[in-house]
């Protein structure tokens, strides 16, 4: 299962075993798949569709 993060004006998904971010909830099911697959590595035709992301939950 992915994980959401709600921005401003718009919705990302997780990674949660890399932390990537992603516009669409396909491409970070994809990742997770992967990461849970090959601990560790990521897969640069995956990871070339994630965004760059401030850290959340580090605010305040
Ligand atoms: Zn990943």
């Amino acid at each position: 299962m992915v994980k959401q993060l709600i921005q401003e004006d718009k919705t990302l998904y997780l990674c949660e075993a890399c932390g990537a971010a992603y516009p669409e909830k396909e491409w970070a099911e994809k990742c997770q798949a992967w990461c849970e697959a090959h601990g560790g590595t990521c897969n640069i035709e995956i990871i070339a569709h994630s965004v760059p992301v401030e850290k959340a939950g580090e605010q305040g």
